[in-house]
């Protein structure tokens, strides 16, 4: 990756950092409940999944232990403000299996293995994606992975830094050999682009009121109102915030 990769990557982060704050992620008080979180958030929102998350503990389930012995249709009943709760209950139990029969059900253990050989090894758990897994490493293991999100590469789609199709591990590439490998840097970044995702860089984006409105790192340049790409001069206007196409110019 160039070092202008690396210092839009920081000029991003810094400004996001300067926009939101700290977001003092993960919201969770043990490792284990990132954990349970970071599956249950599959497909849907954080109210949800606290929902969940407040169920076992009411029934103090939030251990690896409560989890191996409580029946999946007790689980289900528990989980199912989270969503697809059949589905996510197998992914509990999956990993709650992993766990035990690898590490002895013990998170210590866990946290002691290579990140490149854990990260493998949570690939194969059913259930278990690349965003998943990378959750786990990093919020709850304190391993150094850049998250990606569908927010991260809507971004730097819409910021020119990647291409519309480029997928998970293309992306997290260019965050991993850019930045320092600095678990806080990588703790915060993700949070700060979930915030950013959520609040402004929604499927119609607002930006006149994002703090990332001015910034440009351009490898084509795009319309900064449609985000469509503009091929030659003559379709772009030179406008406050960038260019516009003709189209969004006319408007
Ligand atoms: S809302 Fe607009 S300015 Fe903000 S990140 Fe998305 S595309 Fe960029």
């Amino acid at each position: 990756m160039s070092e202008a990769t690396k210092t839009a990557l920081m000029a991003v982060y810094q400004r996001l950092f300067k926009a939101f704050g700290p977001q003092k992620w993960w919201p969770a008080q043990t490792r284990f409940e990132v954990m349970v979180g970071a599956i249950l958030t599959q497909n849907t929102n954080w109210g949800n999944v606290e929902k969940a998350l407040n169920n076992l503990k009411q029934k103090r389930l939030l251990s690896p232990q409560a989890l191996k012995k409580v029946s999946p249709k007790k689980l289900a009943l528990l989980i199912r403000p989270a969503g697809y709760f059949n589905i996510k209950t197998k992914r509990l139990k999956n990993f709650i299996s992993f766990m035990f029969r690898e590490y002895d059900g013990d998170l210590k253990k866990m946290a002691r293995e290579d990140m490149a050989v854990l990260r493998h090894k949570l690939l194969e758990v059913s259930g278990i994606g690349p965003e998943t897994a990378d959750s786990i490493l990093l919020y709850a293991l304190d391993k150094p992975v850049f998250v990606v999100d569908a927010y991260t590469k809507r971004i730097l789609y819409r910021h020119n830094m990647a291409q519309q199709d480029a997928d998970y591990h293309a992306v997290q590439d260019m965050f991993m050999r850019s930045l320092d490998h600095d678990v806080s840097l990588f703790n915060e970044y993700h949070a700060l682009i979930v915030r950013l995702g959520k609040d402004f860089c929604k499927s119609n984006p607002l930006c006149p009121q994002c703090p990332l409105n001015s910034f440009h790192y351009s490898l084509v340049h795009k319309c900064s109102r449609c985000h469509r790409a503009l091929p030659s001069k003559r379709d772009r206007i030179s406008a406050k915030a960038g260019y516009l196409c003709c189209e969004c110019d006319a408007k």
